[in-house]
């Protein structure tokens, strides 16, 4: 088999096996460079891959082979820069390889997603999002139990069901939830969730086709039907009539609609009062801004998802940060994730500060120092008080003759970045902790240059200093 092929069949087989965030950053721009003698070489484009490679997918990448070629002894990685080009014939391009399931597909009865009817109806939804997963607080509590209720007795209770809010709250996350969990329930309703625009392009479709009659009856099949950001029907005519006509029809058989809109049914003026009023027979619900303690449990458990460690003091950070949207909140965490995953920092205040500061006005932040640039650290006192800190110890620990392991690192740590960022002279960094003899110090300097290298904690912990000193 030929090198590409051969790879894109590992790939295939692991992907159940590795998240797909990893995946695509991990294994985009990789390839099999050769295979003989029973070595196979994988490609990857930078050396920084190197690291999580050897860590992390070596013995996967070796197994999986294995199955297809069973040659193969072992896996050695070779940097090849050239790979990065994406357009590399020798490139298996991951993201066509695995396109991302799309949300919220058109999905009209008689398209193949749903006339099937059963399980793969669910194709329409997104599965990532859930009930459980949605985290409750008192801003939302009210809308995620009429979803609840909604799902376990579709087309009983709550009728319509009307959730509105801003923008990145949760309505989205709730309808496509509710879907899901009704399709677990009763897996024979044929569930149809589309956005108003969806809705209207299918309306204007079916009139340039003069397939409206057919358009009406598929419509009409339905059990549950739920529209998304109804607020953009607003001012288009036949799409509202239609969606009248369609409502009506549900309705009256007893079927599910649900609704969302970016405000109550009042504000919508610019909707049919008809249909203004309709949305408020059922149950109206809206979603707010989660308080803090409830943004707090959104991070920690999103952050779960991630195996990255986070201070929960960055954690804490963000939560009272940001106070627009869950989106919002959910961007700064994948920028913190990113952080520490790709430019190995372990994210502290300072590095947050800095992502906060193009969601958050610089005023308007919580517990935000100063204004002004920071300065670079420029004594070995200062370097060592915020190595010190880091690590939990205190200055003197870190200075003094202890040869616990709990000081000594963050000793060695301090010293190398004295000697590194702050240019300092062996002899001078020996005096400073306590009149040490320059060649302990450089023995530390060289232990650290070398442990950097295999040691991805300690790189990122240093990373995030050298970060919080300036440098
Ligand atoms: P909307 O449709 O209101 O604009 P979304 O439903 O798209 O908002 O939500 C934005 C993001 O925030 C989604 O990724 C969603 O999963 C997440 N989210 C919102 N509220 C919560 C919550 N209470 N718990 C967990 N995730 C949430
Ligand atoms: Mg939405």
């Amino acid at each position: 088999m030929e090198n590409k092929a051969f790879w894109k069949q590992v790939l295939q087989e692991i992907e159940p096996l590795i998240k797909r965030a990893l995946l695509i950053t991990w294994f985009k721009c990789t390839t099999v460079l050769g295979r003989n003698d029973g070595t196979l070489i994988v490609g990857v484009p930078r050396t920084f891959f190197l690291d999580w490679h050897l860590e992390n997918s070596q013995d996967l990448i070796l197994e999986t082979a294995q199955k297809i070629d069973a040659t193969i002894k072992k896996i050695i990685f070779q940097v090849d820069g050239s790979l990065e080009n994406p357009d590399d014939p020798r490139v298996v391009n991951v993201l066509n390889l695995f396109p991302e399931k799309k949300k919220a597909v058109r999905k009209l009865p008689n398209r193949q997603e749903v006339r099937m009817v059963g399980g793969v109806t669910s194709k329409i939804l997104n599965p990532k999002y859930t009930l459980d997963n949605f985290v409750v607080g008192q801003q939302n509590r009210l809308a995620h139990a009429a979803c609840s209720a909604v799902s376990s007795r579709p087309g009983e209770n709550y009728n319509p069901l009307f959730v509105y809010g801003g923008v990145g709250l949760g309505k989205t996350h709730l309808l496509q939830a509710t879907g899901n969990k009704i399709l677990q329930n009763y897996n024979k309703k044929v569930i149809v969730y589309a956005t108003s625009e969806t809705f209207t392009n299918e309306v204007i479709e079916a009139i340039q086709k003069r397939k409206m009659k057919q358009f009406r009856d598929q419509y009409r099949k339905v059990d549950v039907l739920m529209i998304d950001d109804i607020q953009f029907i607003a001012n288009k005519d036949r799409t509202q009539e239609e969606f009248f006509h369609t409502f009506n029809t549900l309705y009256e058989e007893g079927k599910q609609i649900i609704i969302s809109s970016d405000r109550p049914p009042k504000e919508l003026d610019i909707l049919e009062e008809r249909l203004r009023s309709r949305f408020e027979w059922g149950m109206m619900a809206d979603v707010q801004m989660p308080d803090y303690e409830t943004r707090l449990a959104i991070l920690l458990d999103k952050v779960k998802d991630y195996e990255a460690f986070i201070n929960p003091k960055v954690l804490d950070y963000i939560a009272l940060n940001v106070q627009n949207s869950v989106r919002e909140l959910e961007g700064v965490l994948m920028q913190v994730i990113a952080q520490y995953e790709l430019e190995h920092i372990t994210p502290n205040l300072k590095s947050v500060q800095r992502i906060l500061k193009n969601v958050v006005q610089e005023k308007k932040m919580i517990g935000f120092e100063s204004n002004e640039p920071t300065l670079s650290v420029k004594t070995m006192k200062e370097v060592v008080q915020i190595v010190a800190e880091h690590y939990h110890v205190r200055s003197e620990e870190v200075i003094g003759p202890m040869r616990q392991r709990e000081y000594m690192i963050p000793r060695q740590v301090a010293m190398y970045i004295a000697k590194t960022y702050l240019s300092k002279s062996l002899k001078a960094i020996g005096d400073f902790f306590g009149g040490r003899d320059h060649t302990s110090v450089m023995h530390a300097v060289k232990k650290m240059t070398l442990a950097v290298q295999n040691d991805r904690q300690l790189l990122r912990d240093i990373n995030g200093l050298k970060r919080e000193m300036g440098y």
